[in-house]
C-alpha cells in the first residue's frame, strides 16, 4: 500500500502537492478551515460581478508555469496586457518600465487555479475543517481538528499555512519520544523556531464599486516608494469576465502600516479612505464616491523573508513537511506552487511510507 499523506491547507501549495502526486501511489486528504480552496489566491462573487481580491495574477516568472497551464487546461485563461503604472509618496502617477511578464488570472477569477489543479487529481479535500493539533505516535500521525474529529492515521503530513500559523500548528504537534528520535531533539526545536520567525507582513483590500466604467490607460497603479497609504490600485475590469462593460471596480491594497493600525476599522470608514486617495491617484471625483464598497483582511499576507531551506526540511524523516511561499522565500502565487509541486516530488520518493 502507497503513503497515506494529509495536507493542511488548500491553497496553491496545497494544489500543487496534490497535482503533483495525482499519478503516485499516495493516498492524499487535504484539510481546508475555509469553505473554498485557493488560500490567498482567492476570488469573491458578487451580483454577477467577480474579483480575486487576494492575489492579482499569476506572474510567468517561472518558466515552467505556462506549460503547466496547458496542461491543466487554459480554457478561460485572462492575460492582463494594460500596464503597471508607479506612483510615489507626493501620489503623483508615471508610466511603468513595464517588463514582459504575463499576467494570468481566469475569466472566473484566480481561484480557478487550485480549483483546476484538484480536479486533476483524485484527492479528498474537506474544507471547513481547521486543523489545531497533531500527534505522532508508532500507528502514524493522526490530526485533531476544531470541532473535535479526527483524522488519520497517515505517514505523512505536509503543513501550508502561513508561517506564523504553521508555527501555531507546530507547537501543537506531539512527537512520541521514540520517533523523535530520528531527529535530533535540538535540530527539532531550531525547526519550530526558524518556522516561527518568518516575518509576514499585513495587508487589508479595500474594494470600490462604480456603476459607470472610469477609463484610464493603466490596470494598476503600484507604489514604488512604500511610503504612501495605498500599496496597489487595481482596475479589476481589465480582466475578461470580471465586471460588466458598463462598471468599474477598484481593488485597493493599503499599505502594511495602514493596514496593521486600521485592520479593525469599520468597512465604510476604511472605505472612504481608500476611496480618497483612489479619487487623488486617480483623478476623479467619481471615484470618490463608490456605489458599493467590500473588504479583506489578510493578517499574514506576504512573507518578508523565506524559512533557511535546509531548516525547512528538518523534520522530513519523521514524515512532516513544509510547503508554501514562505518556504519558496517569495511571496507569490508561482513561487508557492511550485514549492507545493516541487515538496509533491519529494513525498513521491520518500522512504517513509509503510
Ligand atoms: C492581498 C494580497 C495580494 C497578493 N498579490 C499577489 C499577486 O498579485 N501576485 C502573486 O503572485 N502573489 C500575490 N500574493 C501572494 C500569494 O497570494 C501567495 O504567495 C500565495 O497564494 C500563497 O499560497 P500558499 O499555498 O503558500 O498559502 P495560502 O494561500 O495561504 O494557503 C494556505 C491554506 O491553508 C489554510 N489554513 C490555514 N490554517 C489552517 C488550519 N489550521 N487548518 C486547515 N487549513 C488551514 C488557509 O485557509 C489557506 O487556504 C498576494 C497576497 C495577498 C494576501
Amino acid at each position: 500500500m502507497g503513503v497515506r499523506l494529509c495536507v493542511v491547507g488548500a491553497g496553491v501549495a496545497g494544489a500543487g502537492i496534490a497535482y503533483a502526486l495525482r499519478a503516485a501511489d499516495v493516498d492524499v486528504t487535504v484539510l481546508e478551515k475555509s469553505r473554498g480552496v485557493g488560500g490567498r489566491a482567492a476570488t469573491r462573487r458578487r451580483n454577477g460581478r467577480r474579483y480575486d481580491h487576494g492575489a492579482n495574477y499569476l506572474k510567468s516568472t517561472d518558466p515552467r508555469t505556462a506549460d503547466l497551464l496547458d496542461a491543466i487546461g487554459p480554457e478561460g485563461l485572462v492575460d492582463v496586457t494594460d500596464p503597471v503604472w508607479l506612483f510615489g509618496a507626493d501620489g503623483d502617477v508615471r508610466p511603468g518600465d513595464d517588463r514582459d511578464e504575463h499576467k494570468w488570472s481566469f475569466e472566473t477569477g484566480i481561484t480557478r487555479l487550485a480549483k483546476r489543479l484538484f480536479a486533476r487529481t483524485d484527492a479528498t479535500v474537506r474544507k471547513t475543517t481547521r486543523v489545531e493539533s497533531a500527534t505522532r505516535t508508532t500507528d502514524g500521525w493522526t490530526l485533531q481538528d476544531t470541532d473535535g474529529a479526527e483524522h488519520g492515521p497517515f505517514d505523512a503530513v505536509c503543513y501550508t499555512p502561513p508561517a506564523p500559523q504553521t508555527a501555531e500548528l507546530l507547537a501543537e504537534t506531539t512527537i512520541a519520544t521514540d520517533i523523535a528520535e530520528d531527529v535530533d531533539g535540538e535540530d527539532l526545536e531550531a525547526f519550530r523556531d526558524a518556522v516561527a520567525s518568518v516575518p509576514y507582513r499585513t495587508i487589508r483590500t479595500l474594494v470600490l464599486g462604480y456603476d459607470e466604467r472610469i477609463e484610464r490607460p493603466y490596470y494598476a497603479l503600484l507604489n514604488d516608494d512604500r511610503e504612501h497609504p495605498v500599496g496597489w490600485l487595481a482596475r479589476e475590469e481589465c480582466k475578461d469576465g470580471h465586471v460588466p462593460d458598463d462598471e468599474s471596480l477598484l481593488i485597493v491594497q493599503m499599505s502594511p502600516a495602514w493596514s496593521s493600525e486600521h485592520y479593525d476599522d469599520p468597512l465604510a470608514d476604511a472605505a472612504a479612505v481608500a476611496a480618497d486617495h483612489a479619487a487623488d491617484l486617480l483623478d476623479s471625483e467619481r471615484v470618490r464616491d463608490p456605489d458599493w464598497v467590500d473588504d479583506q483582511g489578510w493578517r499574514y499576507a506576504l512573507p518578508d523573508d523565506g524559512i533557511d531551506p535546509t531548516a525547512a526540511r528538518t523534520a522530513e524523516p519523521l514524515g512532516l513537511f513544509v510547503a508554501g511561499d514562505w518556504v519558496a522565500g517569495d511571496g507569490r502565487v508561482h513561487a508557492a506552487l511550485w514549492d507545493g509541486i516541487e515538496t509533491g516530488e519529494r513525498i513521491a520518493t520518500w522512504g517513509g511510507g509503510r
